[in-house]
């Protein structure tokens, strides 16, 4: 797989490898294959991943995407990593996202553009585009992702996998670097639910380390909430032959309407027929708040962000610019060398929105519009439906710079992926067909699954029965 890596380093998917790391995680995994450890430990050993540039790592560079970071080295692992090595994964390396999770093309990476292994002209979706490329590239067989407001199941989508984020908490936030800590969520990458399900088994439970750690999180398929089980288990519950028989599917109105491309609805409605083919039913339901789930978004992320972000001062850590006058002179340097133009742009409006006199009027409204798109999906789960589903992308993969340079365009994109991450729910995509893509090319379209919270089991289970 390291020579597959060298070979495929055109993709520009990874950041940083490390072979004797690599090697020395593979060997320990050997060694534990042929001694002791029992079938329910075992299931994980040897897998090689790779890991969002997000995740601090010992012996792997983390670096954000930024040249903020450039040459950072962790001392510590993010807790999801630990969890992951602690199953016997081997990591291949870190892989490329866009700088700080900001964007949905992988484009904002200083190191430049990561390329969609299905088409080297189109994007592979961000902020985790390295992850998806990887795997869809089969040079790893899951990754690590955030998903801050898409960032997991946007790229699993544009490159033809399967990615899943769950409830807010479940997954510990701790050595996660921070853009926006009320959204941030990680996640996982793999080519079909059954992986999602052994990978979300390793990542999940509670971290004293992260103050929004939940501490029991797991659900079943048949009874979500806070009951100890696990999602590897949940898989075989639709059995015989009606298998989805009294599963409400939710399909609100708002995520079919303007601005969704037409042969991307087409896959993501007879994807629905399956499901219902399988048993399930039908609902149509109506989110009627999706709308403002961009601008309530934009408005409480780069909040946070430019919070999250004003500790990269070049004193403690971090680039710093080579001349200066004073202190003041070279923070502000450093910032302005060391960020790319997104960050600076997003930390600019969030500075902007949480200053005296702006403060209610746009902080204090998008967090009310964002309890408003909350409990408008607990009204839908309460009496209407038990996962609701849809598009993840508007369309199928852009070509490479076609939409980085419009801000509108970009951030329009996320309109199916925000509204799950204001509220907190668990939010999945699968694939589900094929698009034409700029040059009429078929490109890969994923389903989008959302679910209430803690019911990451039920979900696994209808994408499992799906595949
Ligand atoms: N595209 C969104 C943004 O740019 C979401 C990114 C993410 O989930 N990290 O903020």
């Amino acid at each position: 797989l390291l020579q597959e890596i060298e070979q495929n380093q055109a993709l520009n998917a990874f950041v940083d490898i490390n072979k004797e790391l690599t090697l020395a995680q593979a060997l320990l995994a050997d060694k534990q294959l042929t001694v002791g450890a029992d079938s329910a430990n075992r299931v994980l050993l040897g897998t090689p991943l790779a890991h969002k540039d997000i995740f601090v790592t010992e012996g792997w560079r983390t670096t954000a995407g930024s040249k903020m970071l450039r040459d950072y080295l962790s001392p510590f692992n993010a807790t999801v990593i630990d969890a992951l090595n602690a199953a016997g994964t081997v990591s291949l390396g870190k892989v490329s996202c866009d700088e700080f999770a900001m964007g949905s093309g992988n484009e904002h990476a200083a190191i430049g553009p990561v390329l969609n292994p299905w088409d080297h002209e189109v994007v592979p979706g961000g902020s985790s585009g390295g992850s998806a490329a990887a795997v869809a590239a089969g040079l790893v067989l899951g990754a690590t992702g955030t998903d801050t407001g898409g960032s997991v199941r946007q790229p699993a989508a544009l490159c033809g996998i399967c990615g899943i984020k769950p409830t807010y908490g479940v997954a510990s936030r701790f050595g996660m670097i921070a853009y926006a800590s009320s959204l941030d969520q990680a996640g996982v990458m793999a080519n079909n639910a059954d992986d999602l399900a052994l990978l979300l088994d390793a990542i999940s439970g509670f971290d004293p380390r992260d103050a929004t750690s939940i501490e029991t999180c797991h659900g079943t398929a048949n009874a979500p909430g806070r009951i100890l089980a696990d999602y590897n288990k949940c898989l075989q519950s639709y059995v015989g032959d009606k298998p989805l028989k009294g599963i409400r599917i939710g399909v609100p109105k708002e995520y079919f309407g303007q601005g969704l491309n037409n042969d991307v609805a087409t896959a993501v409605q007879a994807a629905i027929a399956e499901l219902e083919a399988l048993g399930a039913s039908r609902v149509d339901i109506s989110l009627p708040n999706t709308a403002y789930a961009i601008p309530a978004y934009y408005v409480i992320a780069p909040a946070e962000a430019s919070s999250n972000l004003a500790r990269y001062d070049a004193v403690r850590y971090g680039h710093r610019t080579s001349e200066y006058s004073d202190l003041e002179d070279m923070t502000a340097r450093s910032r302005t060398e060391g960020f790319g133009a997104e960050v600076r742009k997003r930390i600019m409006i969030g500075t902007y929105v949480l200053s005296h006199g702006y403060y209610d009027a746009y902080y204090l409204q998008a967090q009310r519009v964002r309890r408003l798109i909350a409990e408008g999906f607990q009204t839908a789960f309460a009496n209407q439906c038990d996962v609701i589903l849809g598009p993840v992308n508007p369309t199928v993969a852009p070509a490479i710079g076609s939409v980085a340079q419009d801000a509108t365009a970009e951030w329009l994109g996320d309109i199916y992926t925000l509204s799950v991450n204001l509220a907190g729910l668990p939010g999945m995509s699968i694939p589900c067909g094929f698009a034409p893509g700029h040059r009429g090319q078929p490109l890969p379209v994923g389903l989008q699954l959302i679910g209430n919270y803690f019911d990451e089991g039920r979900m696994l289970a209808i994408a499992h029965t799906y595949q």
